[in-house]
């Protein structure tokens, strides 16, 4: 089984349509916690992802590493940088290539996520989308190495990530704005964790969908 730079562009370009439809949610789990952005800044920026790769046949890794300049570009706001780390860092794993297998693609994302971990500096627990994004890699691999096949192992990987979404709501942050509001966090659902596990669920659904 392998993914393809079809699938991986279709995916990326999907994000447009699922941030427009959510924008208004993610401004609002960002409105008690953070500044009722998150919505708009994730909207923006794969709006721009979208208008840059459409036409694109370039491979996997320019893919992702294009996603990522762009989201640093046209992000403003903590999530830009981070979600542009983690497309830079996921592309450098994927350097030329035109389709991944089932270890490429783990690679692919824990390579994401370890770069958007030493730029954020967030640990599991601090209430931020690292909550959402390491569980979910977790799944995805562990899933594979049980010898699961493809959509087996991406439906875990979208389990555990709105399992770790869930269990930001009693969380105190201890990142970014949200940790500026101490005790006042507790109670509601992180949206970087709430945008990273719509990423991932699209991610799956693309895939799956061919
Ligand atoms: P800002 O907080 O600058 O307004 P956004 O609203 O777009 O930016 O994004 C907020 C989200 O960013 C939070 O919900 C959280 O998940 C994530 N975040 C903030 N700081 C960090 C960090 N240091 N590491 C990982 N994620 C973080
Ligand atoms: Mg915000």
């Amino acid at each position: 089984m392998t993914i393809t730079k079809t699938q991986i562009r279709a995916w990326l370009i999907q994000l447009d349509q699922v941030y427009a439809d959510n924008k208004t949610y993610l401004t609002e789990l960002d409105s008690p916690i953070g500044d009722a952005d998150h919505g708009n800044n994730m909207a923006r920026g794969f709006k721009a992802v979208a208008e840059k790769i459409a036409e694109s046949e370039a491979d996997i890794g320019t893919l992702l590493k294009t996603v990522g300049m762009t989201l640093i570009s046209t992000v403003g706001g903590a999530s830009g940088p981070l979600y542009g780390t983690f497309f830079l860092d996921a592309g450098k794993s994927a350097s030329n290539k035109e389709a991944l297998s089932t270890s490429e693609f783990t690679l692919m994302i824990d390579q994401g996520i370890q770069g958007l971990v030493r730029r954020g500096r967030a640990e599991l627990g601090d209430k931020t989308m690292v909550d959402a994004l390491s569980p979910a890699y977790d799944a995805l691999r562990a899933s594979f190495e049980a010898g699961e096949g493809l959509w087996a192992s991406l439906a875990a990987m979208v389990a555990a990530a709105e399992d770790g979404m869930q269990a930001t709501i009693p969380m105190l942050a201890k990142k970014g704005r949200a940790s500026y509001v101490g005790e006042r966090s507790i109670g509601h659902q992180d949206p970087g964790a709430t945008s990273a596990y719509l990423m991932l669920k699209a991610l799956a659904a693309t895939v799956m969908d061919g």
